[in-house]
């Protein structure tokens, strides 16, 4: 396949007491070299369970990868070995998250920690591995990079700590970059400069991204295509441009209308009313029912498929072929 990521029909469930919740439900996204996914909707939709069952990291989850796979670079990442996927994160797959998953050894030097795996994976001597890790630390917005290098993590901020692991993402030239709302907690200043050396690590070295994040402003300058997630499914798939010049589907319409309070970092999308539903009270027909001003008596009681369409995927009632045709 061209593609370099195939997610298909992923199912990832949470299982506790109480029964089961279905927090990615058949989901397929895929994304190609060099091209830039970005994956948008609410808190509690499904963006990071989706982008941690890439890497599988629900170790620490209630959640289990029930159906489906991850093509990844000709590989099923659900059938490698643990051993294989240690190998696989951090290098050929890097990840950002907003609160790091992993975090920085206390006992070495901040340099070194990168370092070492710079010159492993991309075959540099020191010499040049040390320049590639003070780059990369001065990229991120880390003052004195060429000091700090040779600094402990307990001697950095937490925030200067979180620049280090987002240079550390992406020393290694990963084919595929995870970014899970990577820039939510940094200051605007910072957040452009993450976001250009983003932009430079797909054009020089054509990392595919895939990008999790609430602000459409940062989807609008970054992605080359967009993937809208409603309760643990995909709603809508299309182009960038399509996307914000020509929503199709309500939900989409609601958050592109909420962007004005998005920027002004307004946590909660005002303009569309209600919540995401409660994944284990979950609405029999379509999902977002209870929020769209556009509901149909048949949307309360199937719910619709995603089709195919002509600026990408939509899953509604309002652009279902056969509906369309008996109206
Ligand atoms: Fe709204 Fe019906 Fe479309 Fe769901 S299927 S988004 S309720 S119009
Ligand atoms: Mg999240």
């Amino acid at each position: 396949s061209e593609n370099l990521l195939d997610i298909n029909h992923l199912k990832t469930h949470f299982f506790s007491d109480e029964g089961v919740v279905r927090a990615v439900d058949g989901v397929s996204i895929s994304i190609k070299k060099g091209e830039t996914v970005g994956i948008v909707g609410e808190s509690g939709c499904g963006k990071s369970v989706t982008s941690l069952s890439v890497m599988r990291l629900l170790k620490d989850t209630p959640g289990k990868i029930v159906d489906g796979t991850i093509e990844f670079d000709g590989k099923n990442l659900l059938d490698v070995s643990e051993g294989e996927m240690r190998a696989i994160r951090g290098n050929d797959i890097a990840m950002i998250f907003q609160e790091p998953m992993t975090s920085l050894n206390p006992v070495f030097k901040i340099g070194k920690q990168i370092q070492e795996a710079v010159e492993l994976h991309l075959k540099y001597d020191k010499k040049k591995a040390r320049q590639h890790v003070i780059d990369m630390l001065d990229s991120v917005g880390i003052p004195r990079a060429n000091e700090i290098v040779d600094e402990y993590p307990h001697q950095l901020s937490g925030g200067m700590r979180q620049r280090v692991m987002i240079a550390m993402a992406m020393a290694c030239k990963p084919k595929l970059l995870i970014a899970d709302e990577p820039t939510t907690a940094l200051d605007v200043t910072i957040q452009a400069q993450i976001l250009e050396l983003m932009k430079k690590l797909k054009e020089e070295e054509e990392t595919a991204i895939m990008l999790i994040t609430h602000d459409l402003g940062v989807v609008a300058e970054m992605c080359d295509r967009v993937v809208v997630m409603y309760a643990g499914k995909v709603v809508e798939e299309a182009s960038v441009y399509d996307l914000f010049d020509n929503p199709q589907h309500p939900y989409t319409k609601g958050l592109l209308a909420s962007v004005p309070k998005m920027r002004q970092n307004v946590k909660r999308l005002g303009s569309i009313q209600g919540n995401v539903p409660s994944p284990d009270d979950l609405p029999v027909g379509c999902k977002f029912a209870p929020r769209c001003p556009a509901a149909m008596t048949i949307c309360w009681e199937k719910e619709p498929e995603l089709e195919d369409h002509k600026q990408g995927r939509c899953r509604c009632w309002l652009y279902d072929s056969e509906l369309v045709k008996e109206v």
